[in-house]
């Protein structure tokens, strides 16, 4: 077989693994093998690609290897759940910025070598400067937002959305320049830096809690970056894998929306903050919340026959997954029915609790989706919520100025009792009090969500 007829076959094959690889991540039963086949492909794409290479050496591909697994291994090891909404971000600008540079080095290489590069080079050298400047800076952003090294609110300034069409009409431009005269290179560093300006600007106007839809958006962009690289180089497996990346960030971005009930064009041009006229913590808590110790809790589910557990960030910050699953199962041992609500934007990313009760081994069948416990949640005995608080926050039905309003959330409300466990009145993400700790089914267990469910577990062991 002809060389590059072969390494299509190869590109062929790595490409149809990384779809099987997709659909098996569709499911939790089949996420580990949908893992391994993506993996696999990729490794057949890299493997094929480096022995068909002529340009570096190998001992430079093996340095930079070692140097990438070495960064890689630590991040994975090190990386705490919480902070995985930033690495993803990080990893997202990476890609973009990969491709700015692949691109820059595929133009400067055809402008010495040939007389006239191709339109298909030129012009997919253009996209991928605008993409990938963006993604980078616009990643750069979010990760700076999420791991507070910069202030997570909004920045708004009088003329920023006429600022980034000028910007964007200005990157445009000076890409279809290049795509006219492709010799004078400079062109396109100038182009990546108006593009990472761009970058900044479009970023700096969301507020943290939207970061996720947005590190979401800029996933799809990196994959979009990699697509129009993969026409740069004429590489059939990048723009397939960059395609599938642009196409499933796009539709998790949309699925975040949804869950939040937000427009993308609200999130990335609206502000989500605490208005100034939405209710106080005072207003809302005021002599009316009632706390409960792990001793009392213990006979409120004795006395229960279904039990619901609405997880939430706290959950994870306190790693309290494996007691929660002893919980539920000594709860079940005693002919309790007892099911797990999860909400889609729970935690601080996509999936966060699926990954987190997983680990613990919960089986997969007692997690249910808010839609499908909604419709139930009134025949609820107890409804546990354990370091949730804005996906369990009432104003969102009640209040259409809140920030949150709209936002479809888990019904604890309707339960017959609601048990809180959270250290303090503290908000949520969204920064705003929550009447449901003040509502007359609810109890406070103040503390820590593992320590307290470990005492609340012995209480229920000795009573
Ligand atoms: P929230 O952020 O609304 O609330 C979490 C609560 O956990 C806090 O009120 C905090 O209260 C409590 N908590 C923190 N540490 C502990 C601990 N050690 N033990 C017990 N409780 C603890 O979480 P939700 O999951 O309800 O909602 C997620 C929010 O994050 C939504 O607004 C969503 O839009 C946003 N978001 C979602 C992302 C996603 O993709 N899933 C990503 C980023 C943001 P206290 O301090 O009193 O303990």
């Amino acid at each position: 077989m002809h060389d590059s007829a072969f390494i299509n076959f190869v590109y062929l094959i790595a490409s149809a693994l990384f779809i099987f690889g997709l659909k098996g991540l569709t499911h939790p039963r089949t996420a580990v093998r949908g893992n391994l086949l993506s993996a696999l492909g990729m490794l057949l794409a890299v493997l094929v690609t480096l022995v068909n290479q002529h340009i570096i050496g190998y001992s430079i591909i093996l340095v930079g290897l070692a140097v990438g697994t070495a960064i890689g291994a630590v991040l994975a090891v090190s990386i705490q759940m919480t902070a995985m909404p930033q690495l993803v971000a990080i990893f997202n600008g990476f890609g973009g910025s990969a491709s700015v540079l692949v691109a820059g080095a595929a133009l400067v290489e055809a402008t010495l070598f040939s007389d006239s590069p191709s339109l298909q080079l030129t012009a997919a050298t253009a996209a991928t400067g605008i993409i990938g400047a963006v993604t980078f800076w616009g990643s750069l952003v979010a990760f700076a937002k999420l791991q507070g090294l910069i202030s997570e609110k909004a920045v708004l300034f009088n003329g920023q959305q006429l600022i980034n069409a000028i910007l964007a009409g200005f990157s445009l431009a000076i890409g279809v320049w290049i795509v006219v005269d492709p010799s004078f290179t400079n062109l396109y560093w100038i182009l990546v830096v108006v593009a990472s300006i761009l970058g900044v600007l479009l970023v700096i106007p969301i507020g943290g809690a939207d970061m996720p839809v947005v590190i979401a958006l800029l996933n799809s962009y990196s994959g979009l970056a990699a697509a129009a690289t993969g026409f740069v180089l004429s590489n059939n497996v990048l723009i397939i894998s960059g395609s599938l990346v642009g196409a499933s960030g796009i539709i998790l971005t949309q699925i975040m929306c949804t869950a939040m009930n937000r427009s993308l064009t609200n999130v990335l041009f609206g502000v989500f903050a605490p208005t100034e006229d939405g209710p106080g913590a005072d207003d809302v808590y005021a002599g009316k919340v009632k706390s409960t110790s792990p001793d009392e809790a213990a006979m409120l589910f004795d006395s229960a026959q279904r039990v619901v557990i609405v997880p939430g960030y706290g959950l994870a910050v306190s790693q309290a997954q494996h007691v929660v699953r002893d919980l539920s199962q000594l709860l079940e041992s005693r002919g309790i029915q007892v099911e797990f609500a999860i909400h889609p934007v729970a935690g601080r990313m996509p999936g966060h609790m699926n990954v987190l009760l997983a680990e613990a081994d919960v089986e997969y069948d007692k997690l249910k989706e808010m839609d499908e416990i909604n419709l139930t949640m009134a025949q609820v005995d107890v409804a546990l919520v354990i370091g949730a608080n804005d996906v369990v926050n009432p104003l969102a039905r009640t209040d259409p100025k809140s920030p949150i309003a709209g936002m479809p959330i888990i019904d604890v409300d309707k339960s017959r009792t609601v048990v809180v466990v959270k250290r303090s009145l503290s908000p949520g993400f969204a920064g705003i009090p929550n009447p449901l700790f003040a509502a007359d089914n609810t109890l406070m267990m103040f503390g820590d969500g593992k320590k307290a469910l470990l005492e609340l577990v012995k209480c229920l062991k000795e009573g």
